[in-house]
């Protein structure tokens, strides 16, 4: 069923749209599964569940950190991640640079950005992209974080509409953002789509799309 699902969604991505297969709450084996049918990208949501998957599983997966990251978590996340989608605040991208520093090590970055409806939502705001990313390709802040891209997650609902529209707004916010700071080289990932809204994402340019549910099925909570 996984191998079903997997060559499904694969069939109708985009070549060049990166598939990244939620693999949160479910055991290793399932993980293995998906893997056996030649699935290689991860994302993972908890830190110690990421590093626990990460030592067990092939080395020549790539691991994606999803979700919030506290600062004295970081030792269990980032020798393993190739990107950090989940960077949400200006104090969590200090941490993650010093790690980098004293680690020799520079870590791939997405910004979180809050575009769904929800007050609870995670993510910084357009403005704070801007000053964050300027300050980034002046040069002086954050050499050790490389700034790949843009993350963000829809309204929950079901609401077409509402979602395109959250799409459209990350949408134009990369494509801004793609133009003003050309210095930033690897600044070319828009994260957008999940289970039950990455075919609206694809239309408004999603580069990755992070599927769970539709890949493995329901998560027990
Ligand atoms: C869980 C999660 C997903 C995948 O959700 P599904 O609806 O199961 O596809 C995608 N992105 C983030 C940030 C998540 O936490």
């Amino acid at each position: 069923m996984i191998a079903d699902n997997l060559e499904r969604i694969k069939s109708e991505l985009p070549s060049g749209v990166k598939l990244v297969a939620v693999s949160k709450f479910h055991p290793l084996s399932v993980l293995l599964e998906a893997y056996a049918n030649g699935q290689t990208v991860f994302g993972e949501n908890r830190p110690q569940e990421f590093a626990s998957k990460a030592v067990q599983m092939p080395q020549d997966v790539e691991w994606h950190f999803i979700g919030h990251l506290q600062t004295n978590k970081l030792k269990l996340v980032l020798p393993y991640a190739s990107v950090v989608e989940s960077i949400d605040t200006e104090h969590l991208l200090d941490a993650v640079d010093a790690w980098g520093a004293r680690n020799n090590k520079v870590i791939n970055v997405l910004l979180e950005v809050h575009i769904g409806a929800e007050e609870s939502k995670q993510g910084f705001m357009p403005d704070e992209v801007y000053e964050i990313l300027s300050r980034a390709e002046s040069g002086s802040c954050w050499p050790f974080v490389d700034f790949c891209g843009l993350m963000g997650m829809a309204s929950h609902t079901d609401d077409e509409e509402a979602i395109a529209g959250d799409f459209a707004r990350i949408k134009a916010l990369f494509d801004e953002c793609c133009s003003r700071y050309t210095g930033l080289k690897d600044f070319k990932q828009l994260s957008i789509g999940m289970s039950e809204d990455w075919r609206i994402a694809l239309r408004y340019g999603a580069t990755q799309v992070r599927i769970g549910t539709a890949i493995f099925g329901a998560r027990e909570y």
